[in-house]
């Protein structure tokens, strides 16, 4: 089945609230093997609402619409929806009980106003709603479905969830399933990825394969269809080895998990405990470690070490070394490493030191010119690496780099460059 989404307000227009109900509506529909063909976004304007009902009915089997339902908005979704199926609005006895009750458990009075929110339209079944006062409703004409629903998030997830989802769940006839894996990776370009891939067409025999970059690296969704759950599982088990066949070194997850929670398992496994000095990220790397829970099983602490002072005085950084090298230099990020790693007992230092930007450059210094300092037991060393010119941006990048340095080292996997 296809659908089609239709997010109605002027507030999404100008930006003033983000679209999360389209996010939450396409993912749940995606979920249950209906393919989301289009999503649009409409004005509080009955001829545009009208106008987009009429192309969604011709695309999709499935519309799904949200807000404008409120009494305040002039029942313009209302409207639209009884013009566009030539119907008329009825009283629903049980939406009027539900309204009743939802104003005495509040102790308020019911208003005229609200009375008018357990009216809906003749040819429509409704969706009770146990979080506000508009009910959605449910239409079935011409073998489509075409649902309404309110605009506020937790009255429309709520009405998705029970209702809208188990029943289209039933209404799917297809026989064919779709699933989708995501894999994580990081430290590698988009670009670079693309290439050592490789041919697609091989690579995903029949599956699709989409790249989604973002600056904490690029996640790989595959994407394959069959006839039953088995051969899907399959097909993505063999996608996937041959993924990381070529690119392997590069992938630190399957699905939805980030990297502080992927190097918080291994830290957990082999018992080991990390400390972080951090210059240029400003203790962004121990607000990311600490996000996870359990962290303070292996997270031993973090220290901020912004100035040149607090290098020396806390890691004890050579004073001759920042002098003859400068505080963003290969020498010191190590020297942070092995300090903190000292001070704190931890088997773990790492540490970052650099020019995040948008000022601060120098000749031969650059904005975005990064060291990353690792010591264990065995080795100690930096690393250089090379961002852009955004301050924000450099940070998550810095930080990612360091948790990735982390992994590779924790899991013996080599630099290639
Ligand atoms: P109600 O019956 O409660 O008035 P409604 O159907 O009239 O609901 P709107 O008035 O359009 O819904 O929106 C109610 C709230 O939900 C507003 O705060 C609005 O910004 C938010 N909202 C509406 N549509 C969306 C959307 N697509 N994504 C996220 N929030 C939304």
């Amino acid at each position: 089945m296809k659908a089609y989404l239709i997010s109605i307000g002027d507030e999404l227009l100008i930006g003033q609230t983000v679209n999360t109900n389209a996010a939450f509506i396409g993912s749940a529909l995606s979920d249950i093997n209906i393919d989301v063909i289009k999503s649009s976004v409409v004005a509080d304007s009955l001829e545009e609402i009208l106008n987009e009902f009429h192309i969604a009915f011709q695309m999709a089997d499935v519309i799904i619409a949200t807000g404008g339902l409120g009494p305040t908005h002039d029942d313009i979704t209302r409207t639209a929806v009884i013009k566009f199926f030539d119907t008329e609005l009825v009283m629903d006895e049980k939406v009027f009980e539900d309204l009743n009750e939802f104003f005495k458990s509040r102790g308020r009075e019911l208003l005229e106003i609200n009375k008018k929110q357990a009216l809906i339209p003749k040819n429509s079944i409704p969706i009770r709603n146990t979080k506000g006062t508009s009910p959605g409703f449910w239409i079935e004409e011409k073998n489509k479905f075409f649902i309404v629903l309110p605009g506020v998030p937790i009255e429309m997830k709520e009405m998705m969830s029970n209702f809208v989802i188990p029943e289209l769940k039933r209404k799917n006839k297809s026989q064919i399933i779709t699933q989708r894996l995501i894999l994580q990776t990081t430290g590698i370009p988009e670009s670079v990825l693309y290439e050592r891939l490789g041919n697609l067409e091989e690579l995903l025999d029949g599956g699709k394969l989409a790249f989604l970059p973002n600056q904490y690296g690029v996640k790989i969704r595959i994407t394959v269809q069959a006839e039953n759950e088995n051969e899907c599982s399959n097909k993505l088990v063999e996608i996937e080895q041959r993924i990381r066949g070529k690119v392997g070194r590069y992938i630190y997850a399957r699905g939805e998990e980030l990297l502080e929670e992927t190097i918080g398992k291994i830290l957990t496994e082999r018992n080991l405990t990390l400390a972080v000095a951090e210059s240029c990220t400003g203790g962004f790397i121990a607000s990311r470690i600490t996000d996870i829970s359990g962290s303070s099983n292996y997270f031993e602490r973090g220290v901020v070490a912004y100035s040149n002072a607090a290098k020396v005085e806390i890691l004890k950084v050579n004073e001759d070394t920042i002098q003859k090298f400068g505080a963003v230099s290969p020498e010191v990020a190590m020297q942070m490493a092995e300090g903190i790693r000292a001070i704190s007992g931890a088997d773990i230092g790492l540490s970052t030191t650099g020019i995040m930007g948008p000022t601060g450059a120098t000749y031969n210094k650059p904005l975005g010119l990064v060291y990353i300092g690792y010591c264990d037991e065995k080795v100690c060393y930096a690393k250089k690496f090379l961002f852009g010119n955004d301050r924000i941006i450099n940070k998550q990048r810095t930080s990612q780099a360091a948790l990735e340095m982390l992994r590779r080292n924790l899991l013996r996997i080599p630099d290639e460059d």
